[in-house]
């Protein structure tokens, strides 16, 4: 059910919104607004189309229009690092910021990536106890996935990135935190490869999860050669592109019966995640998961 924004929008509505380019096919206004709605509150979430020569001044006008906060997508969530007062120790350890939070008109950055990836894996009981875990990309998703699987007792993280020496700037970032953890815990291995680790049968042997964490299947052209049949019964596919069909990732992993997801589950947790970040009060549970569920046409 959509309220009419004329029903909802006052002098004292406060305004959340995610910025993007492009952004209008973003599912966060409708998560957004259903949960405001549930929950009676004078606020709504819109979708702004910015530019990324206009994001510093879009940043800006939070503080000068006394919006809670602000989320960021593609392509501005490296950028925007700069452009915050203050940063919180994962949006700087992931080096991008996806949620902007005003506090008292000075811009703080945070990052729920990681957080809403690991919390979708946890609800499948993925049990990574040393395993290793092959993460597909090195860009602005990437790291999220390596922190996720790092926290959640992977042995070894093989990021396999199409640009290797990107690939290899992520991995030493991660091996200085793993290091930097110390307190006599055993030390997880980090890897860089190209693509064609993912046709290296032993790699794909090895592997409890595979992570996509590129564009790549998001609009035409498929997904890179995988040797999927070598992967383990027990391994699951998590796509963070999120679609009403099966991926070019996901679908020859489940033609072969394997456990396959995603990134759907990933967003309404960010979504919720934010929600509470810009009110001070938590979502009513499930509701906007089961909006964005409706508007994939899961439900
Ligand atoms: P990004 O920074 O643009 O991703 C760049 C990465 O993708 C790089 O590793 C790049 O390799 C690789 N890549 C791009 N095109 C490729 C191609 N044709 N062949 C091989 N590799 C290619 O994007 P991102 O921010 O990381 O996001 C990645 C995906 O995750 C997007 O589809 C995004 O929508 C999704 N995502 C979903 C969620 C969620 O909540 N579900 C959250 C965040 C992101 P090179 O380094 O070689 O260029």
């Amino acid at each position: 059910m959509t309220t009419p924004a004329a029903a909802i929008l006052g002098g004292r509505t406060r305004l959340c919104a995610v910025f993007g380019d492009p952004v209008e096919h973003s599912l966060s206004p409708a998560m957004h607004n259903a949960a405001y709605a549930a929950l009676g509150l004078d606020c709504a979430y819109a979708a702004f189309h910015v530019t990324p020569e206009r994001l510093r001044d879009a940043l800006r006008a939070i503080p000068a229009l006394g919006m809670p906060g602000v989320n960021l997508t593609v392509p501005h969530k490296q950028r925007a690092l700069r452009m915050m007062a203050r940063l919180s120790d994962e949006a700087r350890l992931l080096a991008a910021v996806n949620c902007v939070v005003n506090r008292d008109g000075a811009l703080h950055g945070d990052n729920t990536d990681a957080r809403g990836l690991e919390a979708d894996l946890r609800e499948q009981r993925i049990a990574l106890n040393g395993r290793a875990v092959l993460i597909v990309g090195a860009g602005g998703a990437a790291p999220s996935a390596v922190l996720a699987c790092l926290r959640m007792g992977a042995g070894r993280v093989v990021i396999c990135n199409r640009t290797v020496e990107r690939a290899n700037r992520l991995a030493r970032r991660f091996a200085r935190y793993v290091a930097g953890r110390g307190g006599g815990r055993a030390r997880e291995t980090i890897e860089a490869r190209g693509l064609a680790a993912l046709t290296d049968r032993a790699t794909v042997a090895s592997a409890a999860l595979i992570v996509n964490a590129t564009p790549m299947g998001l609009k035409s052209g498929g997904f890179a050669p995988l040797a999927y049949e070598a992967a383990p019964v027990d391994c699951l596919f998590y796509d963070m592109i999120y679609a009403r069909e099966p991926t070019p990732f996901l679908a020859p992993a489940l033609a072969l019966g394997r456990r396959a997801m995603d990134g759907a589950g990933m967003l309404a947790n960010q979504g919720e995640l934010a929600f509470e970040l810009f009110n001070g009060v938590a979502p009513p549970p499930g509701l906007m998961r089961r909006t964005l569920m409706e508007r994939l046409g899961r439900l």
